[in-house]
């Protein structure tokens, strides 16, 4: 998206912040003046903003009836343009549950695995929660490889590799985190493998998304011992996935993040405060919503460059990464001693990071704080998917 568009425009009244933007003063005073009736009273009949767990969680908790909905008082007045994007797809490779493609007679074709963006959406086109392109992506990008892999241990000959070194186990096309995920688990499992990535960067939309990973179950958090994960995807997806898929979601996705986190850098935490985004039986108000952690840049070494780095208004400063739980942090920082310290650490490493690394782009330094991408192109020395990179580049 163009910056410039994001330009705020202002108005110390509705009838000139019209004006500045370019709309009918009389329109937009009369939508105050209804929105302010509805408002005043909790209600939002135009946005429905407050009729949901996940939307009233977003407003202001002190503001009642309605956390998420308030009349808008004296000026000045503020506008900010907002403009559809797309941050994923749901029609794609219809896939088994190990993610093989299946043809169109519904047989898995040999060697064809799809995962992320590229695989039919086990969603079906709903959107129950923050999270749900990446957490299945990941979940389907572990699968594929261990089912590879397993396949493969069978199949393998001893010394095909030294008669043909372009041939190898696994050819991944894209690093995303469908990708990457399976890159990274299938070498873990002793395959070799290519990763192409068509671009200078790995990290594709997955690098510059918000990286909330939904994966209901985890060992992070209590949500493993509820129930209602199956009930809440059934309601709200029904016909629209295949269950098949959903129930090796929910069954294999814990196993995924824990396997990452067992043997590599890939670090979550599971948001307390992130309820699924709609109303419905098993709909859960925290636990399922992942965070990639802070990942320590320096760990890539001259791979670093190679992470595409995060979205400029994902990070402060001009490239200080900034996670969803430091936010309150960082906006209150005399708030509290705890916002205070969090502040001064993060600048102040960030500020440390600045001195270190000048040659790099502001951009770049974003990426030693975190990001999915960058987390999971673990690239350290003794970890086999650096020689994937490397192969790749
Ligand atoms: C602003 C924004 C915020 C988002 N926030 C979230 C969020 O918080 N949680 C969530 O779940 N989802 C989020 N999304 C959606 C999510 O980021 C994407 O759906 C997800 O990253 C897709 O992952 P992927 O592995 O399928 O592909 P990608 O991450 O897009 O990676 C695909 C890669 O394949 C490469 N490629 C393409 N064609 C070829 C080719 N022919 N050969 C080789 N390489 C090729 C591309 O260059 C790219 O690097 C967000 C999206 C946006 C835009």
């Amino acid at each position: 998206m163009d910056p410039e568009r994001l330009s705020t425009k202002t108005g110390a009244t509705l009838a000139e912040l019209a004006d500045g933007c370019g709309i009918d003063a009389a329109g937009l005073e009369a939508t105050v003046a209804r929105y302010n009736t509805d408002a005043a009273k909790g209600e939002d009949p135009d946005f429905h903003r407050g009729e949901t767990l996940y939307s009233r969680v977003q407003g202001d908790p002190d503001h009642e009836p309605n956390p998420a909905v308030a009349p808008i008082g004296p000026g000045p007045y503020y506008a900010v343009e907002v403009v559809p994007g797309s941050l994923g797809t749901f029609a794609g490779v219809v896939t088994d549950a190990d993610g093989a493609g299946l043809g169109a007679d519904d047989r898995p074709v040999p060697g064809l695995y799809a995962a992320g963006n590229d695989m039919n959406s086990i969603m079906g086109g709903a959107y129950p929660s923050g999270g749900i392109t990446l957490g299945p992506a990941m979940t389907f990008g572990f699968l594929a490889a261990e089912a590879i892999a397993s396949g493969e241990g069978a199949k393998r000959e001893e010394g095909n590799m030294e008669s043909d070194p372009q041939e190898v186990d696994l050819l991944v096309l894209g690093a995303g985190a469908g990708g990457m995920t399976a890159a990274l688990v299938a070498a873990l499992e002793g395959l070799d493998v290519l990763l192409v990535e068509k671009t200078g960067q790995v990290g594709g939309t997955t690098s510059t998304s918000g990286g909330t990973t939904w994966v209901p179950g985890t060992h992070l958090s209590e949500d493993r011992a509820r129930g209602g994960r199956a009930e809440f995807l059934d309601a709200i997806v029904g016909n629209r996935g295949g269950e098949d898929l959903r129930t090796a979601f929910l069954a294999s996705g814990p196993a995924a993040i824990a396997e990452l986190e067992a043997k590599t850098e890939v670090k979550f935490a599971a948001a307390a405060a992130h309820p699924d985004y709609l109303d419905g039986p098993g709909q859960a108000y925290g636990g399922r919503a992942l965070g990639p952690l802070a990942f320590d840049g320096r760990l890539l070494g001259a791979d670093f460059d190679r992470i595409r780095p995060p979205r400029r208004e994902f990070m402060g400063l001009g490239g200080m990464m900034v996670g969803r739980a430091e936010l309150g942090a960082l906006l209150s920082p005399f708030a509290s001693l705890g916002n205070f310290r969090t502040t001064i650490t993060m600048v102040g490493r960030y500020g440390l990071d600045r001195l270190r690394y000048p040659a790099r782009h502001p951009a770049d330094h974003g990426k030693c704080a975190g990001g999915a991408a960058a987390s999971i192109a673990c690239a350290r020395p003794e970890c086999r998917c650096c020689s994937m990179h490397r192969q790749a580049n």
